[in-house]
């Protein structure tokens, strides 16, 4: 199953020319979530090519104008598109007021809107893996999602199989999915054909936080760590005032929880992306600092590394025809000024 994700925004608290405020898409086989909606979210996803997609969920890391003003548009667009799917919006405690505020701005809508104040935890389940929110540490109440994939089956052993006297075919997918056959007087168990079971995929998004151990926590072995960089090392003080993270943190956090890949978002236009991706390097190497529209690609571990594609590719390019993918830890070579 596929699972990409596409950075719809990165810059933080304010859109620069380049760079839309926070907003991340995951899509895993056929859900889509978005974590944080920032200003201008509906017109990003435009520009990325992916099109208006239809969410399934929207994840608010924290209550900040820059995570979630895209929501007033972006559901005024779906109304006027006649959808009537209903549509998940996940934050923090506060949640339900501030969208009691914005219905003045957006008006009836024809779908439902499943509201969830959300408390660290399970927040939401989705054909085979779950979102779980994780508390992080920033100026307002804030929470961190991970997509953590329920545990695959193990390796299907071919050769044991047929030597047990079972043939290609339908049997091999009922063993695979847990069931006992019989072949012929024998019964054939799972667990005389499969591995033992592999452990599935998970991505971790922080949104806006100071470094913490509930993120090591939840991002311990996970492929793709999505965290924030607002910040250069010399400036942790003023870090620290509003709560944000540096480059350095941030890579030490992907350290200590053993990503295989670091992204670091929300970033300020006061800095080079370079240099955010040089101080974290210095850290940690698997580090890159996304484009806007750029995606990693997150296969199963026995199929690679998560890779990060510049400028996308499941994104409609010029005839339909994907971009190149470039090799782990690439880095945009533009540099946002
Ligand atoms: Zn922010
Ligand atoms: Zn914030």
């Amino acid at each position: 199953m596929d699972l990409w994700v596409t950075f719809i925004g990165t810059a933080a608290s304010v859109p620069t020319a380049s760079r839309g405020t926070s907003a991340t898409l995951v899509v895993r086989g056929g859900s889509r979530v978005l974590v944080d909606c920032g200003e201008g979210t509906q017109r990003q996803f435009l520009r990325s090519g992916l099109g208006l997609i239809d969410l399934d969920a929207i994840l608010l890391t924290h209550l900040h104008g820059d995570h979630y003003l895209g929501l007033p548009g972006l559901l005024k667009t779906y109304a006027l598109r006649g959808r009537t799917e209903p549509l998940a919006i996940v934050g923090p405690p506060g949640l339900a007021a501030l969208l009691g505020a914005l219905q003045a701005v957006v008006g009836r809508l024809p779908f439902p809107l499943d509201v969830e104040e959300a408390q660290p935890g399970l927040v939401l389940a989705l054909d085979g893996a779950s979102w779980e929110a994780f508390p992080t540490r920033h100026s307002v109440r804030s929470l961190g999602f991970a997509l953590i994939e329920d545990p695959r089956p193990g390796m299907f052993d071919v050769a044991a199989a047929r030597a047990l006297g079972v043939s290609a075919g339908p049997l091999f997918g009922r063993l695979q999915h847990g069931e006992t056959i019989r072949v012929g007087d024998a019964e054939v168990r799972p667990e005389q054909v499969l591995g033992p079971p592999r452990a599935g995929r998970s991505v971790v998004i922080t949104g806006d936080t100071e470094p913490c151990e509930a993120t090591i926590v939840a991002a311990t072995g996970a492929e793709l760590l999505v965290h924030e960089a607002t910040f250069l090392d010399d400036e942790r003080e003023r870090a620290r005032e509003t709560r944000h993270s540096t480059a350095r943190e941030a890579a030490d956090v992907a350290r200590s929880a053993g990503v295989q890949l670091l992204a670091l978002t929300h970033l300020s236009s006061r800095f080079l992306p370079r240099e955010i991706r040089k101080e974290a390097a210095a850290v940690f190497g698997e580090t890159v600092v996304p484009r806007d529209f750029d995606q990693v690609e997150v296969p199963f571990a026995e199929r690679g590394v998560p890779i990060l594609h510049p400028g996308g590719v499941t994104r409609r390019g010029p005839a339909g025809v994907p971009q190149a993918a470039a090799g782990p830890g690439t880095v945009s070579p533009e540099p946002d000024l």
